[in-house]
């Protein structure tokens, strides 16, 4: 591998190299799910799909790559990744997290794996001085989301891997939101990025899939034996189109931005919307921050309508941009957090980190902008204040 290679390149080159037999440029999907031994206690690496599929394992390398990690190991869903993350730790281990988090991640945490005895705590991971008071003795992860989803709270990186270091936690972040395009945690210290590849990966909403990457050979080795064991693997097919999500990456991610920055001065002009929540605005309060580890605003942006109760009639409008519980793909889509992507999370807990009913998260697309600004306004309309 050459190790300088720019993203943009190892982006667009993803699985080039990795068919040995005929140097096919696209990877061949290799639907096999078993493979013959040359004799007895000879195979040729190969033996059984859910342990080892030479499509899965170009993915892999294109998503190490991407992230400048050592190891990548795929799964089915983001929410696979997570699971398999968390069977490194054990009865009796505190994770502390994000304190706004996707919902289905703090319905992992919450739901599931509180019954088995592990114990998970919610900070502002902006904050160092606070994650350093919220870290115990039992203490074993950091688990980092920046931006947050869906409030846009950004966490400090490399302030965190400093503590992980000290403290000897480990430090995880779901990278989802801003693809190893704009942000690359692993050389900022973290040892390991855990991403939904549903998402900016795969880009165009037909997969679903997730990764854990990590510079850390031990917590691969695991990650590598937990893929095998629990069997949450990746489709040869889905492998296969998450390759090819990636070749565009560069150009879907700058697009995307490009449209998302135009229209959250749009919004935020808007006499119909009230808060806004985008690190590309100049008044964001972690700008600064933000801008020091990562290379772009990204295409989420949440903000809230001013009238709550014109959330359903403006989000009803909208013909362009797709009602629809997603983000990161090359159609714009809107969603309702409180009821929709974030559900799960209590609605004490969601008003206290400020997820509030007139949220609104917007995943701006690579459509054209003046279409998607008009269908916003058009929208917009019936949102007004005084209606
Ligand atoms: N992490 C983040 C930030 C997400 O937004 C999501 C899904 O929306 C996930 C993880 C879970 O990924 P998946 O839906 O691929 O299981």
């Amino acid at each position: 591998m050459k190790k300088n290679r720019k993203i943009e390149t190892i982006a667009a080159q993803a699985g080039v190299g990795a068919d040995k037999a005929y140097g096919a440029v696209s990877v061949p999907i290799y639907t096999a799910a078993i493979y013959r031994y040359e004799r007895f206690g000879k195979n040729r690496g190969f033996d059984y799909s859910r342990g080892e599929n030479p499509t899965r394992h170009a993915a892999e390398k294109a998503l190490a790559d991407l992230e400048g990690g050592d190891r990548a190991v795929a799964f089915s869903s983001g929410m696979a990744a997570i699971s398999a993350l968390m069977t490194l730790f054990r009865t009796g281990d505190h994770i502390l997290c994000s304190d706004d988090l996707y919902g289905g991640t703090y319905r992992l945490f919450e739901t599931l794996l509180r019954p088995y005895g592990l114990s998970f705590d919610y900070v502002d991971m902006g904050n160092p001085a606070a994650v350093r008071k919220k870290i115990r003795g039992k203490t074993k992860a950091l688990f980092i989301e920046t931006p947050t989803n869906p409030l846009m709270k950004i966490a400090d990186l490399k302030g965190a891997a400093r503590i992980g270091r000290e403290k000897g936690v480990l430090t995880v972040v779901d990278n989802t939101f801003m693809s190893p395009l704009l942000q690359r945690p692993l050389g900022l210290g973290i040892d390991v990025v855990i991403h939904s590849a549903t998402k900016f990966l795969g880009g165009h909403n037909d997969l679903i899939g997730g990764a854990v990457i990590t510079t850390d050979a031990a917590v691969g080795e695991k990650m590598a034996f937990a893929q095998k064991a629990i069997g949450a693997i990746p489709s040869p097919f889905d492998s296969w189109l998450l390759l090819r999500g990636i070749k565009t990456l560069a150009v879907r991610v700058a697009r995307a931005q490009e449209n998302a920055e135009a229209l959250a001065r749009f919004l935020s002009g808007h006499p119909a919307v009230g808060k806004i929540f985008y690190p590309g605005l100049p008044d964001h309060p972690r700008r600064e921050l933000h801008f020091s580890q990562a290379t772009g605003a990204g295409s989420i942006i949440s903000f809230e309508l001013k009238r709550r109760k014109a959330v359903p009639a403006f989000l009803s409008a909208l013909k362009t941009i797709l009602l629809a519980e997603s983000l990161g793909g090359v159609e714009s889509l809107i969603t309702h957090p409180s009821t929709m992507t974030h559900a799960d999370i209590p609605l004490e807990e969601q008003a206290a980190v400020g997820l509030t009913p007139s949220l609104i998260r917007l995943s701006v697309g690579i459509e054209d902008r003046g279409e998607l600004q008009a269908d916003l306004s058009r929208a917009l309309r019936k949102a007004m204040p005084g209606r």
